[in-house]
Formats: structure tokens, sequence, C-alpha cells
């Protein structure tokens, strides 16, 4: 890390999430627009409180539940992911028999390729999507944003689709695919057209969801589908966003 970041600084954890992202730009695998997302990430969790909130770890175990239960699940992944969690999101697909494919919103194969090697260097012993692997077209979807794996998302039955942009996951929808969201903001396209929507941060879901896996990876199929019928995507929505307005209404008050 070239920026020191005093310990004591009130936001230092936040700051050294943005030192990896920038990190990520400077070696040339996270894109410009990566930065911009993750400014419009951090706002929404600056109002969510920057905890993981009830109705997230809800959403959470629901979203494990299914992956454990999916035949072909896969866990797509951008610039950021890669920069953010690549160690425990490769955890979290070998606790849950998921592939992991790259899948770039802005795709050049340098970029695959040096998110690959992230991967590979984090221990994945497969990553999809990379160069000619993905030579399968996702029709509505323009230019390069539409090629997927014939091993991964094409024949996906879920998909998790951490930081994706609202077209892409309305094309995945459309594809018939189950689709499980990460996004901090509880209003995009994509947390609006997902099967289970995760608001919160990607740096706590995703260990949030490892420990998850390692409780429920030995639960019976029926009880796993219990809990992915008992969860409700909508319902689950608005609880955030009351949680967001009477957190506000709360901090007024007390000034
Ligand atoms: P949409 O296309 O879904 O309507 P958008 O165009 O605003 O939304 P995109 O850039 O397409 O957003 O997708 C990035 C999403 O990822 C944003 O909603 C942003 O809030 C969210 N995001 C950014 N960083 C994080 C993070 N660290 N954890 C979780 N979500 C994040
Ligand atoms: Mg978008």
């Amino acid at each position: 890390m070239k920026i020191e970041i005093p310990r004591d600084h009130p936001r230092y954890k936040s700051l050294v999430i943005r030192e990896k992202i920038v990190e990520g730009v400077e070696e040339g695998y996270v894109v410009l627009q990566g930065l911009i997302a993750h400014g419009r990430g951090e706002c929404f969790d600056y109002l969510i409180g920057e905890e993981t909130i009830e109705p997230a770890y809800r959403a959470e175990e629901a979203a494990v539940a299914k992956l454990l239960l999916s035949t072909h699940p896969v866990i797509s992944i951008n610039g950021n992911t890669a920069a953010l969690v690549a160690k425990s999101i490769i955890e979290l697909s070998k606790l849950v028999g998921a592939k992991l494919e790259v899948n770039l919103f802005y795709r050049t194969i340098e970029r695959e390729k040096k998110i690959k090697n992230i991967l590979v260097e984090y221990g994945a012993e497969e990553v999809l999507g990379v160069g000619e692997d993905a030579n399968k077209i996702i029709e509505e979807l323009g230019s390069e944003r539409r090629r997927v794996s014939a091993k991964g998302i094409y024949i996906a039955d879920t998909v998790l689709i951490p930081l994706e942009d609202g077209d892409r996951a309305e094309a995945l929808k459309r594809m018939g695919k189950y689709i499980i969201a990460i996004d901090l903001n509880p209003l995009s396209r994509t947390s609006q057209v997902a099967d289970i929507t995760i608001v919160d941060n990607i740096v706590r879901a995703i260990p949030n969801m490892v420990g998850i896996a390692k409780k429920l990876r030995k639960t019976d199929r029926n009880i796993l589908q219990e809990i992915v019928d008992n969860y409700d995507n909508k319902r689950n929505l608005a609880l955030v966003l009351k949680h967001i307005s009477s957190r506000l209404v709360r901090l007024a008050e007390e000034r």
C-alpha cells in the first residue's frame, strides 16, 4: 500500500478499503467507473450505518441456502470484487460448490487475465470467462458486455452477482437465472430485479456468507429449501428502506 493510513484515523477501515480499490486501478484491473461505483456504495453504507443489518443477514442466509441447493451455481467476479474480497469469495465458492467466472462490464483480455491471476494466486482452481472461454452470448445485451462462459453463467441455474449493473442483471433474469445480488443501493435496478438482494457491503457480506456456509453445508436439503421459501425479497427490501429512514429520523432527533 502506497499511502500510510494512520490506525487511529476515525475512518480507518473505510480508507483501507478505498486504497484497495485505488491499487486495483493502478494495477489495471479496476476501471475508473469502478471508483465511481465504490463511492456510490460508500454513500449508502454511511446511511445504513456501516454494519450488517438484520435484513441483510437474513438475505445472506437465504442466499447461501439457495447456492447450496443449486445444481450449477456460479459466482460472477468483476474488478472491484477481486480487489476487495478475492480470498473470502474463493472460500465461499468452495464451501457451496460454485464456479467462479470473470464477468466484466468493460471487458478487455488484459483485465480478464489480471483478475484470473489474482484469483489463482489466492487459491482458485478454476476460473471461467477468460478469453475464448467466454464464447456464449446473452441475447439483448450489446457488445462485449454479453459474453459468458458455456461452462459457467450460460448453464447456471443460480448466479451470485456482486456489484452488478442493472441491465445485465435484467438480462440474466430474462434468461431464467435465479439472481442473488450484493448491492448497497436498495433502490438500484439490480436490487429491484434480483430474487435475493443482499444490501450490505461486499467486505462484510462475503465473510458473513462464509460463516453461514460452514454452518449450513451439512444441513438437510428440506431445511435449506424452507429457508429459501420463507424469504421474501420485496419485504426484505422494504425493511432495509425502513431501517435507513428511521435511522435518519433518530439521528435528526438526537441533534
Ligand atoms: P443499476 O445499474 O443497478 O441501476 P447503478 O448504475 O447505480 O445501478 P452500477 O455501477 O451499475 O450501479 O452497479 C454498482 C452497484 O454496486 C451500485 O449500486 C453501488 O452502490 C454498489 N456497490 C459499490 N461498492 C459496493 C460494495 N463495496 N459493496 C456492495 N455494493 C457496492
Ligand atoms: Mg448501472
